[in-house]
């Protein structure tokens, strides 16, 4: 375990009481994120870690920590001994790993350890002059270089480092909390789900399916969802709640155009319900505003008005376009954009109604035996746990 990753997270969030609490949950997120990349060590200094691994898994895990919430930045360590020659001779490595010729660069030297007998401004240009020396196109910069050689005297050693990988930021998953997210198989929901890991809450997912008028496909689609969204965060419980009933009572017993919006009024109480019983505060959904014709604002309070608990719509100002971008980014796009029937698209009417009056969606309700439909859609939930490693048939049902 000769080599090295560098890994700072951000200190703004960092205030205070929350500190230990913060940092705990970043180092257990770092330790569940490199899983199968043993062995590997994690050493704790204020502000950043430093992680011991393998050089066959240095780059694995480094791609595996760009997707820590919580991680600023990444950089591979030299580790050198501290003997000035060999310091060089390291730096001079590093400018060739990243040399385009005629970049401009500069030597920035900590002395942790004030044993070592030069002092920090000596080391950094003694290692300048070095490198300027070594015949390779390249010149110093002290106030706008393209790259700084960082070294940083330490106890028993010295570490080099040029290169600085951005991490995602944001703040550790579990942090602040944990949501229930409204999961269909679209492409804006996961995209809410993975802004809210991105803020720190630990997400658990709830859909609804109709079987059998969706099938395998459109479930795989879900568990697939949940499969990237926990690739950024920790294992996700899926909750699949049976809706063909609901659906079925609705459509035959009340006016065609309110389908929508009934339908989704159910989904809220059965959401409110599921995270009253799983004692999660709020609700997740990827509504945005105007988006569809469910999405006006007078449907969204309308769907709003059954549910006591807070729903965050992360997507509310954001236009398809910005969510389709973001869901490339994080690799939910080509998943979403399967083609399977989701439960919603299923028995669309041709006009949904866009201004509700809630008088009416009330008296429409009152045509089916809501309150039974939903305690049996809650009865027969069907939950399991999804990890980014698990495979298709490998889920863990846990309930
Ligand atoms: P998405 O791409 O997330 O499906 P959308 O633009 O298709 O969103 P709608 O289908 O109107 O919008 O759904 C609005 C929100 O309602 C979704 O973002 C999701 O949070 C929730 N939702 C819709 N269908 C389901 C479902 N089958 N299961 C769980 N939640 C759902
Ligand atoms: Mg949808």
């Amino acid at each position: 375990m000769n080599n090295l990753l560098l890994v700072r997270y951000g200190e703004i969030a960092l205030k205070g009481k929350n500190r230990p609490f913060f940092e705990k949950k970043l180092l257990r997120n770092i330790q569940d994120a490199l899983q199968g990349l043993e062995p590997f060590e994690v050493l704790f200094q204020r502000g950043r870690y430093f992680i011991k691994i393998n050089a066959e898994n240095l780059l694995p895990a480094q791609r595996k920590l760009q997707r820590v919430f919580g991680i600023v930045s990444i950089s591979p360590v030299t580790r050198s001994n501290l003997d000035l020659d060999e310091i060089c001779q390291n730096a001079l490595q590093l400018i060739k790993d990243n040399y385009v010729p005629g970049m401009t660069f500069k030597v920035s030297t900590s002395r942790a350890n004030k044993k070592f007998p030069h002092p920090s401004p000596e080391v950094s240009s003694s290692v300048g002059a070095y490198l300027l020396k070594s015949g390779l196109n390249i010149s110093v910069d002290v106030h706008h270089p393209e790259t700084i050689v960082h070294i940083d005297i330490r106890e028993k050693e010295a570490y080099l480092y040029s290169r600085v990988i951005n991490g995602l930021g944001g703040l550790p998953v579990g942090v602040t909390g944990r949501g229930l997210l409204l999961l269909s198989g679209g492409i804006d929901s996961p995209v809410a789900g993975w802004l809210a890991l991105k803020r720190g809450v630990e997400i658990e997912a709830l859909h609804f399916h109709s079987p059998p008028f969706t099938g395998d496909g459109a479930l795989n689609k879900v568990r697939d969802l949940c499969r990237t969204l926990s690739s950024y965060g920790r294992k996700i419980t899926l909750h699949l709640a049976p809706f063909t009933d609901i659906q079925k009572e609705l459509r035959l017993n009340c006016p065609e155009t309110m389908v929508i919006t009934l339908m989704r009024r159910a989904m809220f109480r059965i959401a409110e319900r599921l995270a009253v019983q799983r004692n999660i505060p709020v609700l997740y959904t990827g509504e945005s505003l105007g988006q569809v014709a469910s999405q006006t604002l007078e449907n969204i309070v309308a769907i709003n008005a059954v549910t006591n608990i807070p729903v965050l719509r992360p997507l509310i100002g954001f236009d398809k376009e910005e969510i389709i971008n973001i869901a490339r980014k994080i690799n939910s796009y080509s998943v979403s954009i399967r083609p399977f029937e989701d439960c919603c698209t299923l028995f669309v009417p041709r006009h949904p109604v866009t201004r509700p009056q809630l008088s009416e969606l009330e008296k429409a309700e009152k045509n089916i035996p809501l309150e039974e439909l939903i305690e049996y859609c809650l009865e027969n939930i069907e939950s399991r746990t999804i990890s980014s490693s698990s495979t298709g048939g490998q889920d863990n049902a846990n309930e």
